[in-house]
């Protein structure tokens, strides 16, 4: 007997349908002898139709408490549906909230950080021989506040309960048959991968493939619990996240991947002087705002640019912080862009190969894209564009590197 963790995204418990649907597949598990918990999201659209009614009322940045009482309603819905559906099949079934099964955060509401899970009432539930049905999404703060892991977050709570129950794997169910080289509503020849390590889904997901929240892969690694992402839809094998010793394949190339989301702000003819960049950063980092690339340019007359990107959502605050520091760090101005696109590839056998990077930017080049910011990793490359140019950047790596068979396995 084995003890799963399922967890159904938005899609998979759209309508009552739908999560009738759930309800026989979490039932054909629980009969085929296994201890069941299923994670539940909330109906697609729901979290950003509560999103969309707390800014109305209350205005672009709302009350991050009540944001979080409201927006985690739609998982308090789905758990109800979905274990009465489960009933209504003959088997037991428990719902709860994030309150219910004490799964304790901190204080940052929109973004909390998970702390630790009653385990004990849970494996008491399935003891029983029953399934128990949790919220995902939310928490619960040491004064009882309720709060939420940030959007995308019942990947983060299916994997934690996972984690904390000691589960054999934790499946996530979604509306793609797998993790693939590329997001596939965009890039028609992307393809599933059987198999991806922890760390290339980490950069993924980290670079823009939402199929998975970053720290649920974060939290699968430190565990080793394997993932298996999957289509809600049929019964085919989808992907399995592991160690990466259990990858058969070393791609150079396993996944092209962008992101939207950033805007990049640039400090022009700051002095070229030890604590200038701490001038610059440390006020974004005390407002909360997380800069993700930087890039210093070498300085010819005692002056040097410096460039980064923060998230789009934190952009008009970013850049009224950078203005504010213009005269302590001597820069002449300060230019902002919102209309960028990071465009990255991610691959283990990069590792073994060089001249990935040139080739790289010789697609980009043949497609006119000009590039605006690099950042390499061990197993990864993003460049900045400009973001008329994502699709085209996109559809080209993924040609040039999978397509093309660049991606074939390297030699052990
Ligand atoms: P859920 O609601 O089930 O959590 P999400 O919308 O969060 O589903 O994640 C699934 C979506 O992730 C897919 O519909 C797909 O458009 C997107 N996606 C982006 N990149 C990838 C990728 N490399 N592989 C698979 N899906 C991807
Ligand atoms: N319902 C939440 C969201 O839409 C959490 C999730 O689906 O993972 O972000
Ligand atoms: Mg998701």
């Amino acid at each position: 007997m084995a003890l799963i963790v399922q967890k159904y995204g938005g899609t998979s418990v759209a309508d009552a349908e739908c999560i009738r649907k759930v309800a026989r597949r979490v039932v054909d598990t629980h009969e085929a002898g296994n201890q069941v918990v299923v994670c539940v999201s909330a109906m697609a659209g729901e979290t950003n139709a509560l999103v969309d009614l707390a800014r109305e009322l209350g205005g672009a940045r709302p009350p991050a408490r009540e944001y979080d009482v409201l927006v985690s309603t739609g998982e308090q819905k789905t758990i109800a549906l979905l274990a009465m559906a489960i009933q209504g099949l003959g088997h037991k079934a428990r719902s709860f909230t994030g309150a219910q099964m004490a799964m304790r955060t901190d204080g940052s509401h929109t973004r909390a950080r998970i702390e630790s899970i009653d385990s004990e009432r849970l494996l008491r539930v399935l003891a029983d021989g029953a399934i128990a049905v949790i919220a995902g999404f939310q928490g619960v703060d040491a004064d009882g506040n309720i709060t939420t892991l940030g959007r995308g977050g019942s990947d983060t709570s299916a994997v934690a309960v996972a984690c904390a129950l000691g589960a054999d794997r934790c499946e996530i169910y979604t509306d793609v048959d797998g993790v693939h080289t590329a997001d596939p509503n965009l890039v028609d020849g992307a393809r599933k991968l059987d198999h991806v390590s922890y760390n290339e889904m980490l950069e993924m997901a980290s670079l823009g493939a939402k199929v998975l929240q970053i720290r649920a892969v974060k939290i699968a690694m430190r565990y080793g619990l394997p993932i298996h992402v999957r289509s809600t839809f049929g019964s085919d094998e989808g992907t399995w996240v592991v160690r990466e010793e259990d990858v058969m394949e070393r791609l150079v190339v396993s996944g092209v991947t962008y992101n939207r989301d950033e805007a990049k702000i640039r400090v022009k003819g700051v002095k070229d002087e030890p604590g200038v960049a701490g001038q610059i950063f440390t006020p974004l980092a005390a407002s909360g705002i997380v800069v993700d690339m930087i890039v210093q340019n070498l300085s010819s007359d005692g002056t040097t640019d410096v460039t980064f990107t923060v998230p789009r959502g934190d952009y008009a605050r970013a850049l009224e912080i950078a203005e504010k520091e213009v005269p302590r760090t001597g820069a002449t101005t300060v230019e902002g862009d919102e209309h960028i696109a990071k465009v990255s590839i991610v691959g283990l056998g990069m590792q073994d190969h060089a001249g990935v990077a040139t080739r790289m930017f010789g697609v980009l080049a043949s497609e006119s894209i000009n590039i605006q910011m690099i950042t390499t990793s061990e197993i990864k490359i993003s460049v900045v564009i400009e973001e008329k140019y994502t699709e085209l950047a996109v559809r080209a790596l993924h040609a040039a590197f999978i397509e093309d068979g660049a991606a074939e396995p390297t030699a052990e």
